[in-house]
């Protein structure tokens, strides 16, 4: 049996993977404090829960539309003039089945051997993964420390050649916890007016989670870029619903912009067909409903955001910059000697926590490891002082 060589190039989300690990560890009757994974640690609010169970029990069982419901697409509409004061058509908006499946089709869409697609490193593991399965080149645009884990407009523009398609940015970031300020992004639409040719994805899942009085902002209020321009939204993070699998996107609409709407809409026809029905009135209950979970929500990840950033810099060795946005910690903890991989697998399988080795997004990940906000503080400062015991015993020699 022979498949395709481009499976081959498929990569993995090593944070599934400390999970599986952290979980058969826990199924040994092992303690372990689980700070890798990616999703809150929150329930779904109850009234998106109950919108659900109403729209199974009221018949929604059916396929529908591939592009997604009316209704559960004007919500989206609605949703994004709140957030960005940007009014868009239901036309530009797709409902998909999470935040994966519009990486997918971005990349796919621009992605194939001789283009060059731009991503954050370190950043989301799919976007290189994806990359590598199109044949396209992968270009990192390093995401740096001393940046506040902001990107760079100029580094960015700088790896702009005539095979770019696509430039992915990810603002509030997955795994840094960076906010890129609003000026750095002007700087970057402005430069972007000299290259038509590169499609942008913007990928804004955390929107709302920015703390300190950093704004988010969305590429959707430059006008300029809008007829190439896809925004990477969902419900996931918000509204702490990972496992519904409910997602967004705002895409160009027209023959000016490729068509790229209705590919994509293809692309859904041909793959999952639709978005199930109960999850999209789940949706509109969670974009329309009191957002009072959310915001407990925020409040939480907030104090622990500086909870690990005190206590983590307390830590002889490490370096850890205070979290502007997302709910991750990033620190640098290269003065310890271990490399970012080999701290981590230790410290899940010596002392019980688990957390993700910085190469595991990008090669500018190592000297780092990541830190979900996703536990109690109780937990993350338990998590902490394990970590602070590892290292106290466990210097490598220098
Ligand atoms: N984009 C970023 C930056 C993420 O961190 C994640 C999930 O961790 C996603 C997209 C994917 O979201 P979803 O679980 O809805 O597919």
């Amino acid at each position: 049996m022979q498949t395709v060589a481009a499976f081959d190039r498929i990569g993995e989300e090593n944070a599934f993977t400390v999970l599986a690990r952290a979980a058969a560890l826990q199924g040994q009757g092992r303690d372990i404090i689980n700070l890798g994974i990616g999703q809150p640690d929150f329930r779904t609010p109850d009234h998106i829960v109950e919108a659900a169970i109403k729209a199974l029990k009221d018949g929604h069982h059916g396929y529908t539309p591939a592009s997604g419901l009316p209704q559960t697409r004007e919500a989206v509409v609605r949703r994004t003039l709140q957030t960005t004061g940007i009014e868009i058509s239901p036309d530009n908006v797709m409902i998909m089945p999470g935040g994966k499946p519009t990486m997918f089709a971005a990349i796919t869409l621009f992605g194939e051997p001789g283009a060059e697609i731009l991503y954050p490193d370190p950043g989301f593991p799919i976007y290189g993964s994806m990359i590598d399965y199109t044949g396209a080149k992968a270009v990192p645009i390093p995401i740096r420390e001393e940046n506040g884990f902001a990107f760079s407009a100029e580094e960015t523009l700088s790896k702009i050649t005539p095979a770019t398609r696509l430039l992915i940015v990810n603002s509030p970031a997955n795994p840094t916890g960076g906010v890129t300020p609003r000026r750095e992004i002007e700087k970057l639409v402005a430069g972007l007016e000299k290259h038509p040719h590169v499609a942008i994805m913007s990928d804004e899942i955390y929107d709302v989670m920015t703390y300190d009085g950093e704004a988010h902002t969305s590429l959707l209020t430059f006008p300029e870029i809008r007829d190439r321009l896809i925004i990477l939204n969902g419900w996931s993070k918000t509204w702490a619903m990972t496992g519904w699998r409910m997602g967004w996107s705002i895409w160009p609409n027209g023959p000016k912009s490729a068509n790229l709407y209705d590919k994509v809409r293809k692309l859904a026809v041909n793959c999952w067909s639709c978005v199930n029905a109960p999850s999209q009135f789940a949706g509109i209950a969670a974009i329309d409903g009191p957002q009072d979970d959310v915001h407990a929500m925020l409040r939480a990840f907030d104090s622990r955001r500086k909870l690990v950033t005190e206590k983590m810099n307390a830590i002889d060795g490490i370096r850890c910059a205070t979290p502007k946005g997302a709910f991750y910690a990033f620190p640098n903890i290269a003065d310890t000697g271990f490399k970012a991989k080999d701290l981590a697998s230790r410290l899940l399988e010596e002392s019980g926590v688990a957390l993700v080795g910085g190469p595991d997004f990008g090669a500018f990940g190592e000297g780092y490891v990541r830190l979900s906000c996703a536990a109690s503080q109780e937990r993350i400062e338990a998590a902490i002082g394990r970590i602070a015991n590892f290292l106290d015993t466990n210097r490598p020699e220098q």
